[in-house]
């Protein structure tokens, strides 16, 4: 069995099979402790899918959200448990293999592989936006891409007092995305994300971002953007003998760009795949691709529209975004406590259909 990459998708599959006494083999061409452009922020509902519990390399907490619309009108909501817990990839990514590594799979960092010659039974494709397994599968296609573009700010630059324990989203000005300062524990990260025909113009969003929180752009350290791969329904990520899973698969909510959350839960359906095919008790690792679809299409179907709805009537969708009742439902979600949107119950559904009708209306 081969997995190829070792981020937060790669080193939670490998794990879990592993732990299911598969013999694994896992590549990785970088070197770790490596980087990846990411927020690091780990909502609830994600580390609650994670197979390892990465508080040892959890360095802050968020429970405060504070809404933000064209830089101006703003609303703070407090969560009544933290809802994320800030980390930095260099280290989450190095802990997570180490864990993969103890429960016995074998990994090779600073190696590349041809998969299709690899002599391997099953080949996980876990190499992320850039990765190159999906088009050897024949696997991916259709899926499109966002970009985002992200850097550090020590806390001494910036407030603690300010921006500790707090997710600050900026709305209403980035097409296909929003601006953030994330609280971590020595410094804020502070990033946007847009649709990839933005790319010419992502630096200029940042540096808004920036100084909208009284921040000179050049005081922003280890700058870095990347691809946000995001899925389409019904583009392929399993094949007779090949799956893919986190970013290979495209699996990147459309609306928030998380995708950690995403890693974990097809690790978990990639793991029943591939021990179902192992033991006889399917053919092929085809039925992933259901499984996934089940799993995250309804809340990705739902963020697909909240992205519609805030392009095309941003302030409309403000004045929906802000309401109380809609954030009884982003703090379900934050929690793990909903799947999706949909599962909400009660008055608290009626922004989620305003939403929904905005998201629709051309
Ligand atoms: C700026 C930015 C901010 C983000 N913020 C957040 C956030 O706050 N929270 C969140 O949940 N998500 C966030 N995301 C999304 C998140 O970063 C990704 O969803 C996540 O990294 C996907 O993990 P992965 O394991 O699928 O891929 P990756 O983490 O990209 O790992 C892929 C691995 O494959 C390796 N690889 C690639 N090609 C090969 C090859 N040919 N052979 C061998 N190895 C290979 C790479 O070296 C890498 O280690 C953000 C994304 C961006 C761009």
């Amino acid at each position: 069995m081969l997995v190829v990459g070792g981020g937060p998708a790669g080193s939670t599959t490998a794990y879990r099979l592993a732990e299911a006494g598969v013999r694994v083999l896992l590549v990785d061409k970088a070197t770790f402790p490596r980087d990846k452009p990411c927020g690091g922020g780990l909502t609830v509902r994600a580390v609650r899918q994670c197979p390892v519990d990465p508080s040892p390399v959890v360095e802050a907490e968020v429970d405060l959200l504070e809404l933000r619309f064209r830089y101006g009108d703003a609303v703070e909501r407090r969560a009544a448990e933290p809802v994320i817990r800030m980390t930095q990839r260099r280290r989450l990514d190095a802990f997570l293999l180490d864990a993969a590594r103890e429960r016995g799979v074998e990994v090779r960092e600073g190696t590349t592989i041809d998969v299709t010659d690899a002599p391997a039974d099953i080949v996980i494709g876990a190499d992320g936006a850039n990765g190159t397994t999906a088009r050897a599968f024949g696997l991916g296609e259709g899926i499109v891409h966002g970009v985002a573009y992200e850097g550090n700010v020590p806390y001494g630059a910036v407030s603690k007092e300010r921006y500790g324990r707090r997710a600050v989203v900026e709305l209403g000005e980035i097409p296909g995305g929003y601006g953030w300062v994330f609280a971590k524990g020595d410094h804020v990260n502070v990033g946007v994300g847009a649709w990839q025909s933005e790319g010419p113009r992502i630096r200029e969003h940042l540096a808004r971002v920036c100084r909208a929180h009284d921040l000179d752009p050049s005081q922003l350290e280890s700058v870095r953007g990347h691809r946000l791969p995001l899925r389409r329904p019904g583009a392929r990520i399993a094949g007779e003998r090949a799956l893919l899973v986190g970013d290979a698969a495209g699996l990147i909510d459309p609306v928030s760009g998380d995708g950690m959350y995403e890693c974990f839960v097809s690790s978990k359906l990639a793991t029943a795949a591939v021990l179902d095919l192992l033991e006889g008790r399917s053919s092929s690792l085809q039925a992933y691709e259901a499984a996934v679809e089940e799993a995250l299409l309804p809340l990705h179907n739902a963020s697909w529209k909240l992205k519609q709805a805030l392009d095309r009537w941003p302030r409309l969708s403000w004045r929906v975004a802000r309401t109380q009742l809609l954030w009884r439902t982003v703090e379900r979600l934050l929690l793990g406590e909903l799947s999706a949107p949909t599962e909400q119950q009660g008055l608290a559904r009626l922004p989620l259909r305003a939403l929904d009708a905005l998201g629709r209306r051309s």
